[in-house]
């Protein structure tokens, strides 16, 4: 019987599935994912973590305990960084020992370090550890790793492919063939992606007729050019595409409307949102709202802003310069 390894359908998940998916199927084991976030997980989550949690966090520990019961191993590794000469937010690196002390009878965790500050022998044995727990051959692991990473590089080459060129207007705005509004949504991927917690946001906007599109559509190398003309070093992964998704942005002038989600507890978003607000509202004439979400939002308060934030922009098509573009 083929080992069943458990993935916590919640935070980097949605940054990484295919990644991870294929790279444990490719060893012959069972991928058990967690169902979609709902109220059940939501409210579990909430118990079984400390007060102090961000809401993310809180929905990540209620995603294991829809699923530890099920499998063999969960995967949870202790991310530290995804990029060379960046760290993440620290509470990836303590998710494990989190979970660990917050939830009883728990399967063994695939707790690995990824770390790209250090060197890449460093990477590739974290790649054996993890496939260690399923296979014995460090051939087939790494054989199973390099498959499983194409299988993410054409994700990620899915997701941009054709996106690009509408948010920088080639042809479509040229030829004024597509007579559809963007409006660009911003947060962290687990915010964006996970539809209970941001209450179908997404959908939401694309009911009022436009375009969604989200920062993991932009290639990294423009964030990376525009992002060089903030003032300040950004060690931050998250801090890095967001800067420069907004300085992008601003530069460009190439959608309708900015919603940036962030949710109650995080650290990060409280700086970071504010940088990204003030660099919209400075540079650029794009309207822009920030939206926070806690466990307690309702879903009408939502619907209420999305909706005024749609008709302010459907305004500013008629009315141009008289309305405002920040509410
Ligand atoms: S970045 Fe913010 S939302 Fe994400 S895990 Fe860290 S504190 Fe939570």
């Amino acid at each position: 019987m083929a080992i069943k390894v458990g993935i916590p359908k919640s935070l980097l998940f949605y940054e990484y599935y295919p990644l991870w998916i294929s790279f444990f199927e490719g060893l012959g084991a069972e991928v058990i994912v967690s169902d979609d976030t709902n109220k059940e997980i939501l409210d579990i989550g909430v118990k079984a973590s400390i007060d102090e949690a961000c809401i993310p966090v809180k929905i990540f520990h209620g995603h294991v305990i829809n699923i530890k019961d099920k499998v063999d191993y969960l995967f949870i590794p202790r991310i530290k960084s995804l990029f060379k000469n960046e760290y993440i937010c620290p509470k990836f690196s303590g998710l494990p020992e989190m979970i660990k002390s917050s939830i009883k009878e728990l399967p063994p965790i695939i707790d690995v370090e990824i770390n790209f500050f250090k060197s890449k022998k460093h990477l590739k044995d974290t790649v054996i550890r993890a496939g260690r727990y399923v296979s014995s051959s460090n051939r087939v692991i790494m054989s199973s790793y390099n498959r499983a990473y194409l299988e993410y590089k054409k994700h990620r080459k899915k997701i941009k492919e054709g996106i690009i060129n509408e948010l920088t207007g080639a042809d479509i705005v040229k030829n004024n063939i597509v007579d559809v509004r963007k409006v660009m949504v911003m947060g962290h991927p687990y915010n964006l992606y996970d539809s209970y917690l941001n209450m179908n946001l997404l959908n939401k906007i694309k009911q009022n007729e436009a375009k969604v599109f989200t920062p993991e559509m932009i290639d990294d190398k423009y964030l990376n050019k525009y992002v060089k003309d903030f003032d300040g070093e950004l060690y931050w992964t998250f801090a890095r595409k967001l800067i420069g998704t907004a300085l992008y942005l601003s530069h460009k002038e190439c959608v309708d409307g900015i919603i940036y989600i962030s949710t109650f507890g995080c650290g990060i978003d409280s700086v970071v949102g504010d940088i990204v607000e003030k660099l919209i509202r400075r540079n650029s004439r794009i309207p822009f709202v920030h939206i926070s979400l806690d466990e307690h939002s309702g879903e009408a308060g939502i619907n209420t802003r999305v909706e005024a934030f749609m008709d302010m922009i459907k305004w500013r098509d008629v009315l141009e310069d008289n309305i405002s573009a920040h509410g």
